[in-house]
């Protein structure tokens, strides 16, 4: 369910025309509805009433300000895997008692940081990241919140680049392993372990490999009290998948919840959640124009746009389907057609997709890439110095860029001249 509907003969968001944004702020804009950040973060909550859980968003997945605050201010929490992604939690209200901080390679100062702000946990992912927070926490005289993440070792589907809970993945440690990592951080007077955590991938839309992993957890969990060890808290992941197609629909929150209850019945502890993509992934469109319509002798057609691989690289990396709507419903009756609708990126990776069957569509058009909201803004580059896609954040009736397009001199005013030049 979006805020993205189509009312006299266009595609609005909440109550504001695309095509006034497109007008007044440019394109390629990413295009962001509160109104849908707010449902989707309140499904997932409300799915696990009247169990009070830590929903942590996703910070990674789309990390504008405008965006965190949006959240924030229901309750969300944060999941974050960087120094930056905490600060821009703190910046967006987050207090640090709703900040997780996970990720493979912490640096000592990134620990340090996230140690004297005390955030809610650290999840820890090896032996050697113990080892080096046992002695930053020394140092700080604290005792920071630990969890440790496995690797439950499940196939979640998804592209490979997105699969992290196979042993094969750079994630977490095994099951053995967190049971004596564990017992030794329970034994260090530097660390507090209050739990352990696991996120297997992101954009499952089965929830069968989830409820294997989770029983796994369950049962690390008892083996661990069954030696005495206090366990407080269960981090189970981000990872449920957003509808990018119509069909078939991933699992809705409430399955999820349910299905999470039943492996966990009768099981006493607290739960985090860290959800990204859900949340924000059709909260957003990435809106384009089309520069001109290029038909090869071949027989190809080329709908070539102003938005590319820089501004929305999933297609390029992970193959990722993104719906194409034209902004201005076509006529009834008119015709589809094939076309392969491509960026002005110079590489053959800046193709969005291949022979999609689209309405009549010619220069000057504009197109909504639709569930562009995750992974979309947050992954963009400056590739080919192309300025970064604004962001827009819709409120019912009105909107704020809430990140403005760079201008060139700005983008070159960053690079210094080496002083010898
Ligand atoms: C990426 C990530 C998430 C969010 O994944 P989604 O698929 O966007 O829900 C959650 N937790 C961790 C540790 C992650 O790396």
């Amino acid at each position: 369910m979006n805020f993205f509907e189509v009312r006299d003969g266009e595609l609005w968001c909440e109550g504001v025309p695309l095509s006034r944004i497109a007008h007044e702020v440019g394109t390629p804009v990413y295009v962001y509805s509160t109104a849908t950040l707010e449902r989707h973060y309140t499904v997932f909550q409300d799915a696990f009433a009247p169990r009070k859980v830590l929903v942590a968003y996703a910070v990674k997945a789309n990390s504008n300000v405008s965006v965190l605050k949006t959240l924030a201010r229901l309750g969300a929490g944060a999941d974050t895997v960087s120094e930056g992604e905490i600060r821009r939690a703190l910046a967006a209200g987050v207090p640090p008692s709703r900040i997780v901080f996970s990720g493979v390679g912490k640096t000592r100062r990134e620990l340090a940081f996230a140690v004297e702000l005390g955030v809610a946990e650290i999840n820890v992912e090896s032996e050697p990241e113990i080892d080096l927070l046992s002695e930053v926490a020394a140092l700080l005289d604290a005792r920071p919140k630990i969890t440790i993440r496995v690797n439950p070792d499940v196939s979640a589907g998804g592209h490979a680049k997105i699969a992290t809970g196979k042993s094969e993945n750079k994630f977490g440690v095994s099951f053995s392993e967190a049971e004596r990592l564990y017992a030794k951080a329970s034994a260090d007077p530097n660390l507090d372990p209050i739990g352990v955590a696991c996120h297997i991938g992101s954009q499952i839309t089965d929830l069968a490999p989830m409820a294997e992993a989770f029983a796994k957890m369950r049962g690390l969990v008892e083996r661990l009290r069954g030696q005495g060890l206090t366990v407080e808290r269960l981090d189970l992941g981000g990872g449920l998948g957003a509808p990018y197609f119509d069909s078939p629909a991933p699992p809705e929150p409430a399955q999820f919840a349910r299905m999470v209850e039943t492996v966990l019945e009768g099981l006493d502890i607290d739960l985090v959640f860290e959800p990204g993509r859900v949340i924000a992934a059709n909260a957003g469109v990435l809106l384009s124009r089309v520069i001109h319509v290029h038909e090869r002798p071949e027989g190809r057609r080329f709908l070539v746009v102003d938005g590319a691989m820089n501004d929305l690289v999933r297609p390029a990396m992970y193959d990722a389907f993104h719906d194409i709507r034209p902004v201005k419903t076509p006529r009834t009756g008119a015709n589809l057609s094939a076309f392969d609708v491509v960026g002005p990126v110079c590489e053959t990776g800046d193709t969005f997709c291949r022979d999609r069957e689209l309405p009549p569509l010619e220069a000057g058009d504009l197109v909504a890439f639709m569930t562009a909201g995750a992974y979309g803004a947050a992954m963009s580059s400056e590739y080919n110095t192309r300025p970064l896609a604004p962001e827009v954040l819709v409120k019912g009736n009105q909107y704020a860029v809430v990140r403005p397009r760079p201008t060139y001199e700005e983008m070159l005013a960053r690079e210094p001249l080496a002083p010898w030049l």
